[in-house]
């Protein structure tokens, strides 16, 4: 039986899907997001799947794909549009490949529009489709950057994906309003951009005047996509730290969150990096850190231990994450960010020493 999952990443509303042959069977991910790679690994190891691949729809630009740290973690293979223009794939998909797991197999069918390289992956019975960022629920993807082109979507859509059977369940790439499925007849009827009787120019003029604004991540997310996830600077991970749960960010930093952070107040050191009037001002601070303010921490390392990890802090969190990258840089290897810094480490109802409310 097949074993299907829909997973959410919460920063960029994006869903990966797991589609497994059977319990103890090989299985792939459509679309998975590099800061929940170890989420998605605990899942499969736990289902007892054997990953062989990752699936990418298109080249994100809201969000860095995991297929990479997948692959070095679990052995899969990386996949995605050969149109993409993306390097460090073991396997360039074009319309009509078919992606094996164990019985089950996905067809792929080229949908450009919202870039040349979207793919939608439709399963063998037709029963489901991925559609990425061409087709969304009561939507559609954006048509205004990396080779957006509204005609083509038009035709993407009407062509490749509305001649699916009606009863086709779609599953997009995101959904920004809690909405997780569709259908092809639903979709047909109902979608205000691209269903009913709407012609290709009335989908391109309401598409030229939508006037979103620009995506954040595109900047960061569409060069490490391109690499299909591989990070430029691989040394923090070398290793999975063991002193404590850790979540590594496509930053290259290893952060520790305040849960994590008071379950192991005892067995760290807390470096805080702001100002002496910072660390006695109204937010207070973490018990028994040890205040170096950032400037002076390169001059003053010889205060710190070597043989316990170290988890630096500040008010928000990036002065402390430079902290990191001194540290390392001098030979610390024990080191972590505390997300979000104080603030996050007081709204989230922490103990603190001093500090005022
Ligand atoms: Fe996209």
């Amino acid at each position: 039986m097949l074993v299907f999952r829909q997973l959410f990443d919460p920063q960029s509303s994006t869903y990966t899907y797991l589609l497994g042959d059977e319990r103890g069977g090989e299985a792939v991910l459509i679309d998975p997001v590099f800061e929940q790679v170890r989420r998605d690994a605990a899942l499969i190891g736990e289902l007892g799947l054997r990953l062989v691949a990752t699936l990418e729809t298109h080249v994100h630009a809201d969000h860095v794909t995991g297929a990479w740290l997948l692959k070095r973690r679990l052995g899969s293979q990386i996949m995605l549009a050969k149109a993409s223009g993306a390097e460090g794939a073991d396997r360039y998909l074009v319309e009509d490949d078919v992606v094996a797991f164990g019985k089950r197999r996905l067809m792929v069918r080229a949908t450009p529009g919202h870039t040349n390289g979207c793919l939608t992956y439709v399963l063998d019975d037709r029963s489901m489709a991925f559609t990425g960022d061409c087709l969304l629920i009561r939507g559609s993807g954006r048509t205004d950057f990396q080779q957006g082109d509204p005609a083509i979507m038009y035709r993407s859509v009407h062509d490749r994906i509305f001649s699916l059977p009606d009863e086709c369940l779609l599953y997009p790439a995101h959904d920004y309003r809690g909405l997780t499925a569709t259908s092809v007849a639903e979709e047909r009827r109902f979608n205000p951009r691209l269903g009913g009787e709407i012609a290709v120019g009335d989908f391109a003029g309401y598409m030229r005047n939508l006037k979103l604004a620009h995506p954040k991540m595109i900047d960061v997310a569409v060069p490490a996509n391109l690499r299909c996830g591989r990070p430029e600077n691989e040394t923090g991970l070398a290793r999975d730290p063991t002193w404590a749960h850790l979540h590594y960010s496509f930053a290259g930093l290893w952060e520790i969150d305040p849960h994590g952070l008071e379950e192991h107040v005892q067995d760290v050191q807390i470096l805080d990096v702001r100002e002496p009037d910072e660390f006695s001002g109204p937010l207070g601070h973490i018990a028994g850190a040890v205040l170096i303010p950032l400037g002076e921490l390169a001059g003053r390392l010889g205060e710190l231990k070597r043989d316990r990890p170290i988890v630096t802090v500040c008010r928000a969190g990036s002065r402390s994450a430079q902290a990191v990258t001194i540290l390392l840089q001098n030979g610390f290897t024990d080191v972590a960010n505390l997300t979000g810094g104080m603030l996050r480490w007081r709204a989230e109802a922490h103990p603190v020493e001093g500090g005022s409310g």
